[in-house]
């Protein structure tokens, strides 16, 4: 329903539906309570410790039971314009606090095959192209997922602190001397965005910024 009223109103928040206050919602990507409910204080982090490899931590909104939701709807319903509107959020975020910051590609953390086989499209490549689109800057995919099959969630603790070996550049990708923005859907813990600016540096990347729509850090909040 909520996907039919985007259709005819593309001005509706993507997580409540609200109608109200259309120059909100096209200046944030969300309605105005919505807005004050879920964007982050701060959407930007220089140097985030929590990605050594990165220069920038970007990260709109917190990850809250109404984004959540959405997120969901997102994902599993295939409501495929909440992440457009995830990827403008994301894109207003950079514009409002980080006009220094420029990239030559936007990339995303790859989806297994089997997942990708499952839901038939990445989440974090629609929310990435979304962002090239508005920032007129290229899409590429960079990295592929060597762990077949297993979500994150069914991951063990311990395994969920150690990634490495679970992304590899794509061997056909030259990114040297390029500056990247790397997506994800949210962070958590930021140890996947962390492992895939590693690889992304270490094949020749001059800079990664890292970016996802939501998560539950203290450092934005
Ligand atoms: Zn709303």
């Amino acid at each position: 329903m909520r996907g039919l009223k985007q259709l005819l109103f593309p001005t509706a928040c993507p997580i409540c539906g609200s109608l109200k206050d259309q120059a909100y919602t096209e200046e944030y990507g969300l309605c105005r309570n919505c807005a004050e409910k879920y964007l982050n204080k701060k959407q930007i982090l220089i140097m985030p410790a929590f990605v050594p490899d990165a220069v920038a931590a970007i990260c709109p909104a917190f990850y809250g039971e109404g984004l959540r939701d959405a997120m969901r709807r997102f994902k599993f319903s295939g409501e495929t314009y909440i992440g457009e509107c995830f990827g403008t959020m994301i894109y207003k975020a950079i514009c409002a606090g980080c006009k220094d910051l420029d990239f030559d590609i936007v990339t995303c953390v790859p989806l297994s095959e089997e997942r990708f086989a499952e839901r038939g499209f990445n989440q974090s490549e629609e929310v990435a192209k979304r962002v090239a689109k508005l920032a007129c800057i290229p899409f590429a995919q960079t990295l592929t997922r060597n762990m077949q099959g297993r979500s994150q969630s069914s991951l063990l603790t311990e395994e969920r602190q150690e990634k490495k070996g679970l992304f590899d550049i794509l061997p056909s990708i030259n990114i040297r001397n390029k500056s990247i923005l790397l997506t994800d859907d949210i962070i958590t813990t930021g140890s996947t965005l962390a492992e895939c600016s590693r690889i992304l540096k270490e094949a020749g990347a001059s800079s990664v910024a890292v970016a996802a729509v939501a998560g539950g850090r203290k450092e934005f909040i």
